[in-house]
């Protein structure tokens, strides 16, 4: 089955007298279950498309299915709820509260989430059980990715939307932070879509998109997707 499905997606930003034609006639099939990659130059339309099955924004035109969802003709409340149903979200930079723990900036989410897991298994997971009472400035750029990950993983959502989430890291605590994505996928099935520059990351995945001027030029399929390492 598919996670999400599209036809002839598009996206035009209205800004002043200018449009900008960000998505250009997107067909989309993502596999449940698989780890996609989204890979093409700046402003290919990549974090638009990411934003959009994400129910943080709307197509201008086109069809788009989560599972049997049509996201297209949801009003903002029913993306709202489809959004903290289905979708974890790991961005560039790690959006903990400053304030409080790893196990406390996990528990944010598990409080509300309707099937959580466990906050300490989360960590586990992630490979930061020996952290769970520390602060974000007390962990590692990498760690604080990690624990953002937890956080996203923590309500077991279908799928696990990721933009440039080691586009801060080094490579060595960008390849722990792969690994732990790859690990939700394989040992809970959720579904990974990873924005990325990085052509290394695209090993990992079942299936690379690449973008070019707002659209999927080339879909790459990979029988034997690597684990990061
Ligand atoms: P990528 O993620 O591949 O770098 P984006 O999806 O961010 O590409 O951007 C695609 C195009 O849409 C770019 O030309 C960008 O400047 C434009 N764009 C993105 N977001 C907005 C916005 N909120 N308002 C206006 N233009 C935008
Ligand atoms: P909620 O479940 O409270 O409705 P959202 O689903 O809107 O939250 O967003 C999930 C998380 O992603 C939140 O922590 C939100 O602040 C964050 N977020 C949403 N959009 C962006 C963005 N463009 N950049 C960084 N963080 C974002």
């Amino acid at each position: 089955p598919l996670a999400f499905s599209g036809t002839d997606l598009r996206k035009v930003y209205q800004t002043g007298e200018t449009e900008v034609h960000a998505l250009r006639g997107v067909d989309l099939a993502i596999p449940a279950g698989e780890i996609v990659v989204l890979l093409g130059p700046s402003g290919s339309g990549k974090s638009t498309l990411l934003n959009i099955i994400g129910g943080l924004d709307r197509t201008t035109s086109g069809t788009l299915f989560y599972r049997d969802l049509d996201l297209a003709a949801m009003d903002d409340k029913a993306l709202t709820r489809f959004r903290r149903a289905n979708v974890g979200f790991i961005f560039q930079f790690y959006n903990l509260i400053p304030s409080l723990t790893a196990i406390e900036n996990v528990r944010l989410v598990t409080d509300i989430a309707e099937h959580p897991m466990d906050p300490a298994q989360a960590l586990a997971l992630v490979g930061l059980q020996d952290r769970q009472h520390h602060y974000p400035a007390q962990l590692s750029g990498g760690e604080q990715q990690r624990v953002a990950v937890a956080r996203a993983v923590a309500k077991q959502p279908g799928v696990l939307l990721c933009d440039e989430p080691t586009g801060a890291l080094d490579s060595a605590t960008g390849i722990r932070v792969l690994e732990t994505l790859a690990r939700a996928n394989r040992e809970l099935g959720t579904t990974v879509v990873i924005i990325t520059h990085n052509a290394g990351i695209a090993a990992m995945a079942h299936r690379v998109f690449h973008f070019l001027d707002g659209r999927i030029a080339r879909i790459e399929v990979n029988a034997a997707p690597v684990d990061p390492a």
